[in-house]
């Protein structure tokens, strides 16, 4: 079958079928060739720039490769023990909405750590301002915020009822660059997206999660152009945010612990009960709360965690792959195929 071979962007991804915008403008939907999911099984996320062969027969586009990213939003993937799942690709901002009446310290941190560890730029978006009690409960919302978050994360209140306030969104949206949208399912995000484009792109209020087996309801990502802006993506379907590699994520969420341990007396100190530990010292005193103490802590345990279980599987498959002793003709088998689930 005749093909041209094509540069495009995934700008749509639905039940992990890519749509991809060709270098002229076009659309096409597009499967992976089976090289790509072979052995190290890459596919395609939203945001990655692939090579498409299209047919002349205007099928299906077979994505040929995908092209080193400059940014990946990157979690464990739930369904499986040691594997990381890429959410996103090539992005320059991540931007966290949680509603301002019920803020949760604890998951804004975790989805701080996420969104540091990308390395781009990163805000918070705290949303439904009109359901605070009062002004002086969102400020206190805000205040609280900010201080978890520290001086490098923009943090901004918004509301529908308040169209003025999304216009400071807007400014965080560079022409040029692209945006990933991350909060829990119903904080508002497809709605900031709408006002923001003014005019309802993305469906709000839809059931768009799995059901935590494995399934794949109706979760679709789509990069969206906002007007005078840049472009952003809604990351809808994104229930559990575990950690993959974030000890850099965690280093950057939590100055403020990096900046005691500077003066622990031992470089490589767990700050859980070393002498000279500065940061248990901080914690004895008050400086330090207990509850982000304990959120740092955990969440480096879950990072090791991983890594151990990431070490296991690869000593595991390093035995399984060492050739047995005697090969009967006809049953070889290669090293166990990795399995990854879909976004
Ligand atoms: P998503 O799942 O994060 O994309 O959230 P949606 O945008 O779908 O919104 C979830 C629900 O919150 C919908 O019923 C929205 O109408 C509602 N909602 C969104 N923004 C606001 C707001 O600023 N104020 C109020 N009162 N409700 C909002
Ligand atoms: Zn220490």
């Amino acid at each position: 079958m005749a093909a041209t071979v094509r540069t495009g962007e995934v700008v749509k991804l639905d039940r992990g079928y890519p749509l991809v915008r060709l270098d002229d403008g076009a659309l096409l939907r597009c499967e992976h060739a089976t090289a790509l999911v072979k052995g190290h099984d890459q596919r395609a996320v939203i945001g990655d720039v692939v090579r498409v062969a299209v047919p002349d027969s205007h099928d299906k586009g077979v994505i040929e490769s995908i092209a080193p990213r400059t940014r990946e939003f990157v979690r464990k993937d739930p369904t499986e023990r040691a594997l990381p799942q890429v959410l996103a690709a090539n992005f320059e901002r991540v931007i966290v909405a949680q509603p301002v009446s019920e803020v949760n310290l604890r998951r804004l941190e975790r989805e701080l750590v996420l969104a540091f560890e990308t390395g781009a730029a990163v805000a918070v978006v705290l949303t439904k301002g009109d359901l605070s009690a009062d002004g002086a409960a969102a400020e206190g919302a805000l205040r609280a915020v900010r201080e978890l978050a520290g001086p490098n994360v923009e943090v901004l209140l918004v509301s529908e009822a308040d169209p003025a306030s999304v216009e400071a969104v807007r400014c965080l949206l560079t022409p040029g660059t692209t945006t990933v949208l991350i909060g829990r399912s119903g904080v508002g995000k497809s709605s900031l997206v709408n006002m923001l484009v003014g005019s309802d792109v993305l469906e709000v209020g839809a059931v768009r999660e799995g059901d935590g087996k494995g399934r794949h309801t109706t979760v679709s990502r789509e990069i969206v152009s906002v007007p005078g802006a840049g472009r952003i993506v809604d990351m809808p379907g994104v229930r559990g945010l575990g950690l993959w590699d974030a000890d850099a994520g965690i280093e950057a969420a939590f100055p403020d612990i990096e900046q005691l341990a500077e003066a622990c007396r031992f470089r490589d100190c767990t700050h859980g009960g070393e002498p000279g530990c500065a940061v248990t010292a901080a914690l004895a005193d008050g400086r330090l709360p207990q509850s982000r103490y304990d959120s740092y802590q955990a969440l480096k345990q879950e990072v090791a965690t991983v890594k151990d279980r990431r070490e296991q599987a690869r000593r595991l498959n390093k035995e399984k792959s060492r050739p047995p002793k005697r090969v009967r003709k006809g049953s070889a088998s290669g090293p166990p195929g990795r399995k990854r689930g879909r976004p």
